[in-house]
């Protein structure tokens, strides 16, 4: 591996940084900075989203043909660092990272037509109606149904835990239509509409306050055959493909970074802690301790990014080690900031939205930078769950890459 750039991705990475300190508004700064959630807030991405695509740069993993780029995994890996140090908002997976390679893979020319350029654009937004109540982690037990009528698929049942589903126009669904033979068998990928007539969207408020989940119900919602993705019943191949792309699709050491940032900007403010529990000495020895993790998930993306820029195939295992160990960095960046943040956590408290709201004004000590830590601590202690739950992702590990029995 070297760690050295060649000319010619020195004067890519230029023009990436370039176009950055062009295009990317304050704004969108901003509400990086303050978001609460996975994803930030949906204008300031789809302000983003519109920049990128006018560059061609919205969907850059993408084959050429469909919109991408023909970028080699050393170029996505800078691309992506560079929009991680300037803080520009990530954009929501669920399109252009989740049903967007499905869609390009397995679904018709026509589904291909409708919905590839409207994902790029950011004209559609979608979200992922996978988890149910009780198919989570076993997902192929899932039992939302779908019966094929004439041309329709009539569904019945609901999904849940639906990231941004109140934001979503459209939803790309696993349902079953075959009890026949083994559970993963009979399952089938369908997109639909979420104002198809008998869908619904129920919110789910989180610990953190903030309205980011939901449920969503099918009640006799007719969908045409023709939204169908590839053949009935291989619907489980192409969500493990879909897969693939959520756990190991980013690089994200950098954004870690800014975190730590955040943890710095607070030890060095005003606002500090150090209580009769943490003394500031332990907290400045988990600070380097973290800094040193996310060094070192740095050097395991840049290996990553290597073997495949040598030819070495899709992550295996390693999107499995990487989300495990972003996540358990993340969640413990998050306690740092809080044992930072000391009794001013209660302060912070009083002026926390429970609605998805925006935080209130705030003056004094207390800088904008410091609101989120608390909805933020408490919002990624889910994040160790979702995308396939950490226990599940060490049992692939060990299965995969360690060959244990
Ligand atoms: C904030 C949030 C957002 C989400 N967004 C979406 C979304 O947009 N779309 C979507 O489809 N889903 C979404 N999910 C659902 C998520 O994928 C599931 O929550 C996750 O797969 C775990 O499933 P479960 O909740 O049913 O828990 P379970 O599968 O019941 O797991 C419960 C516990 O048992 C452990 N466990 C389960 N099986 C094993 C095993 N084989 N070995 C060891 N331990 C095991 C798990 O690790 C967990 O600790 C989201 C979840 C959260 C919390």
């Amino acid at each position: 591996m070297h760690l050295k750039l060649t000319p010619r991705l020195e004067s890519f990475q230029e023009e990436v940084r370039t176009f950055l300190s062009k295009e990317l508004e304050p704004e969108m700064v901003a509400a990086v900075r303050s978001t609460t959630t996975v994803w930030v807030e949906r204008e300031a991405m789809l302000s983003w989203q519109r920049k990128l695509s006018k560059r061609g740069w919205a969907v850059p993993h993408w084959p050429e043909q469909f919109g991408g780029t023909d970028w080699t995994p050393m170029q996505h890996y800078i691309f992506e660092v560079e929009c991680a140090r300037a803080n520009a908002p990530e954009l929501t997976a669920m399109g252009v990272k989740m049903v967007g390679p499905v869609i390009i893979r397995f679904g018709s020319d026509w589904q291909r037509e409708e919905y590839l350029p409207r994902i790029a654009s950011g004209d559609d937004f979608w979200c992922q109606g996978f988890s149910e109540p009780g198919s989570g982690s076993d997902l192929a037990s899932l039992s939302c149904r779908a019966e094929r009528k004439g041309d329709e698929y009539i569904l019945n049942g609901s999904k849940l835990w639906t990231t941004d589903a109140h934001h979503a126009n459209r939803i790309f669904v696993l349902v079953r239509t075959s009890n026949e033979d083994r559970p993963q068998k009979g399952i089938s990928f369908i997109l639909l509409d979420l104002d198809t007539p008998g869908v619904s969207v129920t919110p789910i408020i989180s610990a953190s306050g903030d309205h980011e989940v939901n449920q969503v119900f099918f009640e006799d919602a007719r969908v045409p055959v023709s939204q169908l993705v590839g053949e009935e019943g291989l619907g489980w191949t192409y969500a493990k493909y879909l897969l693939g792309f959520e756990r190991g699709g980013s690089i994200k050491a950098e954004r870690l970074k800014q975190e730590l940032q955040r943890v710095n900007r607070l030890l060095l403010s005003k606002v500090r802690g150090g209580n009769d529990h943490f003394s500031m000495k332990e907290i400045e020895r988990e600070l380097a301790r973290l800094e040193i993790l996310v060094e070192s998930l740095s050097y395991t993306e840049m290996r990553v990014v290597a073997q495949l820029e040598a030819g070495g195939g899709e992550p295996g295992p390693e999107a499995s080690v990487l989300k495990v160990e972003h996540t358990e960095i993340m969640q413990r960046i998050t306690e740092l900031a809080m044992t930072s943040l000391g009794p001013y956590g209660a302060v912070l408290e009083r002026d926390r939205p429970i609605d998805g709201g925006r935080f209130s004004d705030h003056a004094g000590d207390i800088t904008s930078d410091m609101l989120p830590i608390v909805p933020r601590y408490l919002n990624f202690r889910a994040a160790t769950i979702y995308g396939g739950s950490n226990e599940v992702q060490r049992n692939i590990i060990a299965k995969t890459a360690l060959h244990l029995p």
